[in-house]
């Protein structure tokens, strides 16, 4: 039965929305944690309260799935076709998977419907269709021998979510993890499973054998550690804050060695060369500094401008940020919504006035409008003369405040850009090709846009240099490299 959002907005008024752990076989009897909505607050359901003992639970079934072969052993070509069913019932399903999001996370409607979940559908049919279309390599040996080089499954793959954008990172991790055979356990972030939940039954109507896809919710300090550190566990792969990353190499090293790879936290520069088209690089600007409230790892959080064109720039942003629209994101208009919850909220809110005291000029925005539902909505705010020794160049915020910084020379502005322990994207402006072709390959990032700002799509890989992670990339063909192990195998003619 088709759910539409109003359906799922009222089930959140009568806190009727559930997330539980799906394990296979596995009869658990966890509490459960109560679900508030950041839009107001109130409470929409409630999630598992996963344990240690629910994740050994996950494990042994992963396991035993992987071992017995009903999904890692079958043909690519089988395989695609049952993941080919899933991303049909999620788009069949998708209006209620956004509003789904949109209740838990606080993000726009009409971003939900219209990017996070086409992104999520295109990801499964991408990694469904990619899956039968890779192969392994021949080494270059004599006659007397041949050396094959194969990709095989790794095993058992924890998959440790965010909440910033709930259905989108499931699909990142999850579609290529399944696709190639390994049996995945998700624990989605505690603050939003709802959408994990049903991604995951959806994945058992579509034929996906259940010991091969297990959720286990709730919190990180208890399920997520538990699965870092669980010795039958062959590889982690997270996505979220780089302080909680550096946990998971700890519970690796301290556990078995399994394998992680990291896509953590972000602090990225927007360049804003004397030469760019101002006009045209606008929208993306706002949308690099304030897209998803600017809880976005690839939030284009520092403007890097040239000194002679920064007033002209300012004047235009300011009358871009008139256009967004703050308030409940339920409403089809509103571009900004709620902070996630109320200690991310009081973070942000502290650069407001940290970034004053440290000799911030606040251009627009600055107030918090407590006046909205839960109180915690905050104005899309710019400060100029934001120099590289203060807190709001410095730390990523994942709330809608932007830093200004001026420069007079390109050399000024490359290291302006690379000045941070981040390296996830970087967007740049310019019409003049030299430069372009210069600076792109100066500047220190996972993701260099050009004249705008993008991820990159499904095709390429996105994931950061230095603290903003290592081990893997997603998306494009290089996730698989993440959920695979290269094998040699030798043959030797006698
Ligand atoms: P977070 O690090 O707080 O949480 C991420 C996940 O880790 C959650 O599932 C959480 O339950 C779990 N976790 C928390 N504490 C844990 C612990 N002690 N042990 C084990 N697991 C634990 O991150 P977040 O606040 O959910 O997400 C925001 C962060 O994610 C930002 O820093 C953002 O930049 C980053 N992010 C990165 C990317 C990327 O692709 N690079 C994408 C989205 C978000």
């Amino acid at each position: 039965m088709l759910i539409t959002k109003e359906q799922i907005f009222e089930r959140a008024k009568q806190s009727q929305l559930w997330a539980g752990n799906l394990i296979a076989g596995y009869q658990n009897h966890t509490a459960k944690l109560k679900n508030y909505t950041p839009i107001d607050n109130s409470l929409i359901g409630y999630i598992a309260d996963g344990s240690a003992q629910d994740v050994h639970a996950a494990v042994n079934v992963a396991r035993s799935t992987f071992q017995e072969g009903s999904w890692s052993g079958l043909s690519p070509q089988e395989r695609k076709q049952v993941m080919l069913r899933w991303a049909q019932l999620i788009e069949k399903h998708s209006e209620e998977l956004a509003a789904l999001d949109c209740v838990d996370a606080g993000k726009p409607i009409t971003e939900c419907l219209n990017t996070d979940l086409p992104a999520t559908i295109e990801t499964f049919y991408w990694y469904a269709e990619a899956i039968d279309k890779l192969f392994g390599k021949i080494a270059p040996t004599g006659n007397q021998e041949m050396g094959l080089i194969v990709h095989e499954p790794i095993g058992v793959v924890g998959a440790v979510l965010p909440w910033n954008f709930p259905a989108q990172m499931f699909a990142w991790k999850v579609a290529p993890a399944l696709a190639v055979g390994n049996s995945v356990i998700v624990k989605p972030a505690e603050l939003t499973s709802l959408s994990a939940y049903r991604l995951v039954e959806l994945a058992y109507e579509a034929g996906i054998p259940k010991g091969a896809l297990s959720l286990v919710c709730g919190l990180g300090e208890k399920v997520g550690e538990a699965l870092g550190r669980h010795p039958d566990v062959d590889m982690v792969s997270f996505t979220g804050s780089t302080e909680v990353g550096r946990l998971f190499l700890k519970y690796s090293a301290e556990s078995n060695l399994k394998e992680i790879v990291l896509e953590c936290g972000g602090k990225s520069p927007q360049v804003v060369f004397e030469d760019a088209d101002i006009d045209a690089a606008i929208p993306h600007i706002m949308a690099a500094a304030f897209w998803n409230m600017s809880e976005n790892c690839s939030c284009g959080s520092r403007l890097i401008v040239h000194e002679n064109i920064k007033k002209p720039l300012l004047e235009k942003l300011t009358k871009a940020v008139a256009s967004w629209q703050v308030g409940n994101p339920m409403d089809a208009a509103v571009s900004i919504g709620p902070m996630i919850e109320q200690a991310h909220f009081e973070k942000v809110k502290s650069f407001l006035d940290s970034t004053i005291k440290e000799g911030g000029k606040l251009v627009v925005g600055g107030k918090v409008r407590s006046d909205l539902g839960s109180g915690w909505y905050i104005e899309p705010t710019i400060f100029d003369a934001v120099t590289p020794e203060m807190s709001l160049f410095r730390h990523e915020v994942f709330g809608p405040i932007l830093a200004v910084t001026s420069f007079k020379t390109d050399d000024e502005a490359v290291t302006l850009a690379n000045d941070t322990h981040y390296g996830l994207a970087a967007s740049f402006y310019s019409q003049n090709i030299h430069r372009v072709m210069n600076i792109a390959r100066r500047i220190n990032a996972g993701t260099v846009s050009v004249n705008g700002f993008s991820e990159g799509n499904i095709t390429t890989p996105f994931g950061g240099f230095r603290q903003s992670g290592f081990g893997g990339k997603d998306n494009g063909l290089e996730a698989f490299e993440q959920y695979t192990q290269t094998k040699v195998i030798w043959l030797i003619n006698h």
